[in-house]
């Protein structure tokens, strides 16, 4: 029997879609940026009073039945979505570094826009892939003790390391394949992604990547909702509308895509993001995340909203559709 094109042998996973270079070359410009990383060419943190912040303003403990869906941007990939009857987080991470070690890696310069205290009952958390700035650990436990009866829906490759956290309700998905949510009103789609994973030496795309569409069970009852997860630019986002489109809203990352010829094969720019929406049918709201939170590439921290609404405007969208969050900020769409 033959693979998927996103099965590699080995159990791991792979892109099926071209990327410009080949292995040699990733590796000798993995070289390059570190060492234009030591020397110093990365932009500073930028300052707490750079970034606005909004006070979050969740439903509690749920969206009524019938009542507009809610988003709360806790900052980076870490929102917390909330339809009618149900409430999601998508890759929670709440530390103050991203990176294996709790003392070195990137330091946040901007605070959750949300405690963890103050979250509203977990339903589901919806993951994307296993990098750091991603999936945390400590996180993992607070909300595994805090929300005992979430379930975590994750890409193929995740119940081991889940399950070593005492995390059982681990339901791994495949591309294209759905599964029910708590209270059986809207499912969960994984969809391809072009990106890759890897949490130590040697572990590289042992385990897959994804973004989630959260749809209705019953066609035309709810909200339909895209989260791209990472992802550099490709055929998939085509696809995805193609298949599960249109989307009500649509969270797409806008951040750490510099320099460009290290970075596009895995983390769309911003003008890409938006022709990513496009793409994907082009209808809704548009959410920008993945950005002003922690410094991982080497564009300036706080570039990324202005490119991405030049962009918008650039490709006659209106400008109701654009939502670049501040932090803690709740979306509430009508
Ligand atoms: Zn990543
Ligand atoms: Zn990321």
């Amino acid at each position: 029997m033959s693979l998927p094109p996103h099965h590699a042998s080995a159990g791991r996973f792979r892109n099926p879609w071209p990327v410009a270079s080949g292995d040699d070359a990733l590796r000798s410009r993995i070289w390059r940026v570190a060492f234009e990383w030591v020397f110093g060419r990365h932009p500073p943190d930028p300052s707490p009073d750079e970034l606005e912040r909004s006070e979050p303003d969740p439903a509690r403990p749920r969206v009524a039945e019938g009542g507009d869906p809610r988003i709360t941007w806790v900052g980076h990939a870490t929102s917390l979505i909330q339809l009618p009857g149900l409430n999601l987080l998508t890759d929670p991470v709440w530390s103050d570094r991203c990176s294996p070690v709790g003392l070195g890696g990137p330091k946040r310069f901007s605070a959750p826009g949300m405690e963890l205290d103050g979250l509203p009952p977990i339903d589901a958390v919806l993951l994307s892939h296993d990098h750091y700035d991603h999936l945390d650990k400590p996180t993992v436990r607070t909300l595994r003790d805090r929300f005992p009866d979430a379930v975590w829906l994750t890409p193929l490759g995740y119940r081991a390391w889940f399950g070593s956290l005492g995390v059982e309700a681990v339901e791994e998905r495949d591309w294209w394949q759905s599964g029910m949510l708590p209270g059986g009103r809207f499912e969960a789609v994984s969809v391809p992604a072009r990106h890759w994973t890897r949490r130590r030496p040697g572990a590289t795309n042992l385990r897959l990547w994804c973004g989630w569409v959260i749809r209705p069970a019953e066609q035309g009852a709810g909200p339909r909702v895209y989260f791209a997860g990472d992802s550099g630019y490709c055929p998939a986002f085509e696809e995805i509308g193609r298949r599960l489109g249109p989307f009500d809203v649509s969270l797409i990352p806008i951040g750490a895509y510099e320099p460009r010829w290290f970075m596009a094969p895995w983390h769309v720019s911003p003008e890409e993001a938006v022709q990513a929406y496009l793409d994907a049918g082009g209808r809704g709201a548009f959410v920008g995340i993945h950005w002003g939170t922690w410094r991982l590439t080497f564009e300036a921290p706080l570039e990324p909203p202005g490119r991405a609404r030049a962009a918008w405007v650039a490709a006659g969208l209106p400008s109701r559709d654009l939502y670049i969050p501040r932090h803690g900020e709740t979306i509430r769409f009508a």
